[in-house]
């Protein structure tokens, strides 16, 4: 399995817009993040979970040109406002697949209604597959993926389980019940967001209490905010298997 992360940074990325704080002038290229989202590749399958608003640049920054399909962790801006650039992946490759939860595809076809519709479509529209992902085992290619189910303030969140692989991100409450699930698994992404305490996301403390519970082998930290601090000198203070992410990092596994 290889695993490419595409983006981890928060909500606005980082450099933020118009912003003089010195992480965002930073010039180490690891200090650049585009906002959160993962490729997992494994055998002849490729899926991307979650499409905010830069995955055209992801994609073309990785050279991906087939995709499998879509996995949406929940609904926000910064993880879907990408999805009309699916479009190349459809002209190639048909209608593309999605999985997200049933309240997330209920936005989805709010905000993109003209990709949903079921009236005729403008030439040139997408189109999708839509599959509901319950808090249950559901199939991807020839891998059972395995939902974690989270709260991100009270917003509910899914994280996902490829195997040795498990990815979470805008969590801040996971129940016992979902850790569990979680057992075994070699390598682990959570979100991390900064050192101050956040209503809907992990800080670094929190980020490490929950890698501690679930005691993968190696953790790596994501959707990363400008105050977290620079990335070099925020990775010399974590524990000897927890690793910022940065954006195109890949790991194999
Ligand atoms: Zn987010
Ligand atoms: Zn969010």
């Amino acid at each position: 399995m290889k695993i490419t992360f595409l983006g981890t940074g928060t909500s606005q990325g980082i450099p933020v817009i118009g912003s003089d704080h010195p992480v965002c002038l930073s010039s180490n290229p690891k200090d650049k993040r585009l906002r959160v989202s993962v490729l997992v590749e494994w055998d002849d399958f490729a899926y991307v979970v979650d499409c905010g608003p830069d995955f055209r640049q992801q994609m073309l920054r990785v050279n991906c040109n087939r995709i499998d399909g879509v996995v949406f962790t929940h609904e926000h801006a910064d993880h879907t406002a990408g999805l009309d650039d699916i479009r190349p992946f459809y002209f190639r490759q048909g209608d593309i697949p999605f999985y997200a939860h049933k309240r997330v595809l209920g936005e989805l076809q709010k905000r993109f209604d003209y990709i949903f519709t079921t009236k005729v479509k403008y030439p040139g529209v997408p189109s999708v597959i839509q599959h509901e992902i319950k808090n249950e085992p559901f199939q991807l290619g020839n891998l059972q993926v395995i939902p974690i189910n989270g709260m991100h303030h009270k917003l509910q969140v899914f994280g996902f389980r490829f195997g040795d692989f498990a990815y979470l991100t805008d969590m801040k409450t996971v129940e016992d019940e979902e850790i569990e699930k979680l057992k075994g698994v070699k390598i682990l992404v959570v979100n991390a967001l900064r050192e101050k305490e956040h209503l809907s996301h992990f800080n670094i403390t929190e980020a490490i209490a929950f890698i501690d519970k679930v005691q993968p082998e190696t953790a790596y930290l994501t959707h990363i905010s400008h105050y977290l601090g620079f990335h070099d000198e925020v990775q010399q203070m974590l524990p000897k298997n927890v690793f910022l992410a940065y954006d195109n990092l890949q790991l194999e596994l």
